[in-house]
């Protein structure tokens, strides 16, 4: 045999192994009546964690069960499945996507196709934008993302409906990435709210149509006077406080923002600016900032001139 396929095999044989044994271990933990969270980890998507950082949920009915968003990958859906079989044998009725961004939605090749559903503007979004996701995360994942196809949701048309006991309300925002669908059951006051709210966990900021806007949406989330809001990122709670971690954040970041641009500081200022000790309990704060400092500060820049 010639060195090259000895290498090869070697190769191959450490990709198998690989394969075996990575997991992303899930363990939902139930919140309410019927209803579980598999928490994601607060970090940036990296290969020990394999793009695990969001929340995912379902509410397992006595009918069927509900999805509410499906990880990173196929494998995390895949393993979700599992996770949810634990709990109910009752079959999957649907699957929802909270938003476009690639570790709430790529999860969706595990599911069944049909199941799939999402705001209206969400399909466009990830149709324009999906490819472009799955091929940075093939990159940035490896062997997490085997076998992850871009599966995209369909349009969901019911917005409030019962099942298996269970009032449910498909409410439609657009703060945080211009769709974002929350999903509010009433028997339980539990309010899945993807994206809008990170708790203890500084907010992505990339595609929001405006700080301002996202803060209007927390505005209505509060009036809706839920009990518990599981959110995108970070752990769940009550939702008054999730809410205000949310906008406490945000309202000091839209006001560096402001006043940077005023006194015409660079984008380097922003990103090494002096946090505040109330945003002490704010996870990868710097990181996100320094994201929101590209994106975002620019616009605000620009405003100055307008
Ligand atoms: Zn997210």
């Amino acid at each position: 045999m010639t060195r090259l396929p000895i290498i090869l095999l070697a190769l191959l044989s450490i990709q198998a192994i690989a394969a075996q044994e990575i997991s992303y271990a899930l363990a939902p933990i139930k919140v309410a009546e019927d209803t579980y969270v598999v928490r994601g980890n607060d970090a940036e998507i990296n290969t020990i964690n394999g793009g695990n950082i969001a929340n995912t949920g379902f509410i397992a009915t006595s009918k069927c069960t509900i999805v509410f968003d499906t990880g990173p990958s196929k494998l995390y859906g895949q393993e979700l499945l599992k996770a949810i079989k634990n709990i109910s044998s009752k079959p999957i009725c649907l699957v929802l996507n909270s938003h476009f961004h690639p570790d709430h939605f790529l999860g969706n090749a595990a599911f069944e196709k049909s199941s799939l559903k999402a705001l209206g503007k969400t399909t466009q979004q990830i149709g324009r934008h999906g490819e472009h996701f799955r091929s940075n995360y093939y990159e940035a994942l490896g062997i997490w993302m085997r076998d992850t196809e871009l599966i995209p949701p369909t349009e969901i048309t019911k917005k409030q409906f019962e099942i298996g006991g269970h009032q449910l309300s498909i409410l439609p925002f657009s703060g945080h990435s211009g769709a974002d669908l929350v999903l509010f059951d009433k028997t339980t006051s539990v309010l899945f709210a993807g994206d809008l709210v990170f708790h203890n966990r500084a907010p992505a900021t990339a595609h929001t149509p405006g700080i301002a806007w996202w803060l209007n949406d927390l505005e209505k989330l509060k009036l809706l006077n839920t009990e518990t809001i599981v959110p995108g990122h970070g752990p769940v709670a009550h939702a008054t406080e999730a809410i205000s971690s949310t906008s406490t954040y945000l309202t000091w970041l839209d006001q560096l923002m402001k006043k940077s641009a005023t006194e015409g500081l660079e984008i380097l200022d922003i990103i090494e600016t002096d946090i505040p000790e109330y945003l002490d309990n704010q996870k990868m704060i710097r990181y996100e900032i320094s994201r929101s400092a590209i994106h975002l500060y620019p616009k605000y820049e620009d405003a100055i001139f307008e």
